[in-house]
């Protein structure tokens, strides 16, 4: 993990951030975690810009550790199928780990602990 993640997965429940720990090496894709925990004020501004569909402190990146992650594939953020790659390996590091991880699906950077 690369130091912007490893700064963001200080505040990330430790079973999840052992899971995209794990899943790095798992990955044909490198990727960053690009969001954790947020507090009141920037969860309340991405609400109001429409860029999350909760206000503090409904969602699951609220909690203290964050239960929420959002990752992006290094190579383009913006490609799809690089970003399903990484989280199919962050779902395979999460099958071994016996945990079960929430993902809302393609276009999505969003993962969360259920
Ligand atoms: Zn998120």
């Amino acid at each position: 993990m690369d130091a912007f993640s490893e700064r963001v997965l200080e505040r990330v429940d430790p079973v999840l951030a052992g899971i995209l720990r794990d899943a790095e090496s798992l990955s044909p894709v490198p990727f960053r975690v690009v969001a954790g925990h947020r507090g009141l004020r920037e969860q309340n501004a991405l609400f109001a810009a429409g860029l999350s569909v909760h206000r503090f402190p409904q969602s699951p990146h609220n909690k203290l550790p964050s239960r929420a992650v959002d990752i992006e594939p290094l190579t383009d953020p913006s490609d799809l199928a690089d970003r399903a790659a990484v989280v199919q390996a962050i779902q395979m590091a999460a099958a071994e780990a016996g945990v079960l991880i929430f993902w809302r699906g393609e276009s999505s950077p969003h993962l969360e602990l259920i």
